[in-house]
């Protein structure tokens, strides 16, 4: 049975600043991701802060909203066949160094924190995620 899905992607300040952009939306094509939409951006901290306050009692949430606010990031909406679990498996591990071969993050995270790329994690975060950047 058919399961189109939508989930939430970011290019994040470390992959845009060298210039991955298209290396990396071309890996989502390849895999039969279609991107629906797609805008670069420079969020605020606050907005970060609000983004992962999924995260707010973890150590690393503070650096975290920081880095993710520190430059240029490309928000995208990604839909396919099973797109949220798909785009987890494209990524790779959340630490590069456990990231599988061909993976995004293993081809081009540079560490835990400055790892590339986001994307949700299950349908109800890729919901709020898509509207948190695409809606009104
Ligand atoms: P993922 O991005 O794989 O879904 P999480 O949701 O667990 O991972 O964490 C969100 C982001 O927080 C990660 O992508 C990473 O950039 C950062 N992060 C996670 N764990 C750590 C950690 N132990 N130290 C520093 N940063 C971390
Ligand atoms: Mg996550």
């Amino acid at each position: 049975m058919s399961n189109k899905e939508q989930t939430l992607s970011i290019i994040k300040p470390d992959a845009v600043e060298r210039d991955l952009i298209e290396e990396i939306k071309n890996i989502f094509i390849q895999n039969k991701l279609a991107i629906k939409d797609s805008k670069k951006i420079h969020i605020s901290k606050d907005e970060a802060a609000d983004f992962y306050k999924v995260h707010q009692s973890k150590p690393f949430y503070n650096d975290l909203c920081s880095y993710l606010s520190s430059g240029p990031i490309v928000v995208m909406i990604l839909e396919g066949e099973n797109a949220i679990s798909l785009n987890r498996k494209i990524m790779g591990a959340t630490d590069p160094k456990n990231a599988d071969e061909n993976t995004i993050r293993k081809l081009y995270g540079i560490s835990i924190d400055k790892n590339s790329v986001h994307g949700s994690d299950s349908q109800t975060n890729a919901k709020k995620e898509i509207d948190f950047f695409f809606k009104n």
